[in-house]
């Protein structure tokens, strides 16, 4: 009989790999909070100004929001019980849903679990073997692994080159179908997809757009429905994805499009069919959300008023700001260990931005990414640009 290896090996080898992320500048580690989000947080028993929460409208507090989570709650209790298709489903998910298509401006809409799991579901459920996804190269993990778990073959353009994307597609004219999938808002780069060019090319080739609004929604569109609601593109779009985690301020993601899409992915996402359904509560706190940032959208002002001070003051006071015009500002930096020393003087000043590195972010391009609130002050924004300046000279990184 082989004899097992001793436990502790698996241990000494993950140990090693841990060792060798560390001397590269890219291990990760989790850092405790105890306060909810907000503009300040309490990090080890610290308030600290943070500029790194994806809750872009301060909704996560808002007291609509949070009493109607406590309604739902009390009603409906703390979990969903089962998946939507054995027990069945309830109210707060009939009215997110909704919800999301009339934010969206769609037939309809489909909640799942996260954004995670609608872009790990769709593609799948959408294509075969005889299918193409093109696929921008710098699509979220979650695409990516939604392109992985498909039967399709995927093609990768270069990020955001509507040329290089045309080539691809000239060489698939005899798949069954095309798929474009994109993001509207890249969520670490902060720029935003040529999505009028991407519907033209998308026509020319008989192509079919798939666009996750994961970080527009709420931040982009007269009504906060995103970026494709913006430049008016939603009759050119097959399907918008998204989260609502981000602005939304909650947990969960969406689908949203065609009655008849709809109720496809009822019957073939796996990621919708085999998975407990979103808590009630949850969901009821989402739907809450949504009528907020529908009627509140001087949030949405507050919020981009924040970002042109932080993108000009980061940018004057010596840092390199990668161009875009969203609330994520990505500070340039690029080697991981500068990034994070950067990181960790800030910390020490009062202020957290994470440090963003491979892999997920390309190698040598790390950086400070910075996302604004809503609810922040501006004496936060000038808090946080002079730690910046005082972390940048005080490490020679900036004049
Ligand atoms: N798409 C994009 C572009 C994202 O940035 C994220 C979250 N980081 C997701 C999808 C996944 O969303 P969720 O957090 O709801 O799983």
């Amino acid at each position: 009989m082989v004899k097992a290896p001793p436990a502790s090996s698996l241990d000494d080898d993950l140990r090693t790999h841990l060792d060798a992320r560390e001397s590269a500048a890219i291990r990760r580690r989790l850092r405790p909070i105890s306060s909810g989000m907000g503009p300040r947080i309490v990090v080890d028993g610290q308030s600290i100004l943070q500029f790194c929460s994806n809750d872009y409208l301060g909704i996560t507090s808002h007291p609509v929001v949070t009493r109607a989570a406590e309604v739902a709650l009390s009603h409906y209790g703390t979990g969903a019980g089962s998946a939507r298709l054995v027990v069945g489903t309830s109210s707060p998910h009939s009215k997110l849903e909704q919800a999301i298509a009339q934010l969206k401006q769609t037939e309809a809409a489909l909640a799942l679990s996260s954004g995670y799991h609608a872009n790990t579901g769709v593609l799948p459920a959408l294509t075969t073997s005889e299918d193409v996804i093109f696929s921008d190269a710098l699509n979220h993990a979650s695409i990516i692994d939604g392109c992985r778990l498909s039967h399709a073959a995927t093609k990768v353009y270069r990020h955001n080159d509507v040329e290089h994307l045309a080539t691809l597609l000239s060489t698939a004219i005899t798949a069954r179908r095309r798929f474009i999938v994109t993001e509207s808002v890249f969520a670490m780069d902060g720029d935003l997809a040529p999505l009028s060019a991407l519907v033209s090319i998308a026509k020319e080739y008989d192509a079919l757009l798939v666009v996750d609004e994961a970080h527009a929604t709420g931040v982009f569109g007269p009504h906060g429905g995103g970026l494709v609601q913006e430049l008016q593109l939603g009759t050119h779009i097959a399907v918008q994805i998204g989260t609502l985690s981000k602005a939304i301020g909650a947990l969960g993601g969406y689908v949203a499009g065609s009655q008849t899409l709809i109720d496809t992915l009822i019957n073939e996402a796996r990621t919708f069919i085999y998975t407990t359904a979103l808590p009630p509560a949850v969901a009821a706190s989402a739907t809450a959300a949504i009528q907020v940032i529908i009627q509140e959208p001087e949030r949405r002002e507050q919020l981009w008023s924040h970002t042109k001070f932080l993108r000009n003051a980061l940018g004057a006071a010596g840092y390199h700001i990668h161009p875009g015009n969203s609330p994520i500002i990505p500070v340039m930096v690029g080697d991981a260990a500068i990034t994070v020393a950067l990181s960790n003087a800030l910390f020490e000043h009062g202020v957290l931005v994470s440090a963003i590195r491979p892999p997920t972010v390309p190698p040598g391009t790390a950086r400070l990414r910075v996302t604004p609130m809503a609810t922040h002050t501006q004496t936060d924004l000038e808090e946080a640009v002079d730690a910046f300046s005082a972390v940048g000279r005080d490490a020679g990184y900036i004049k």
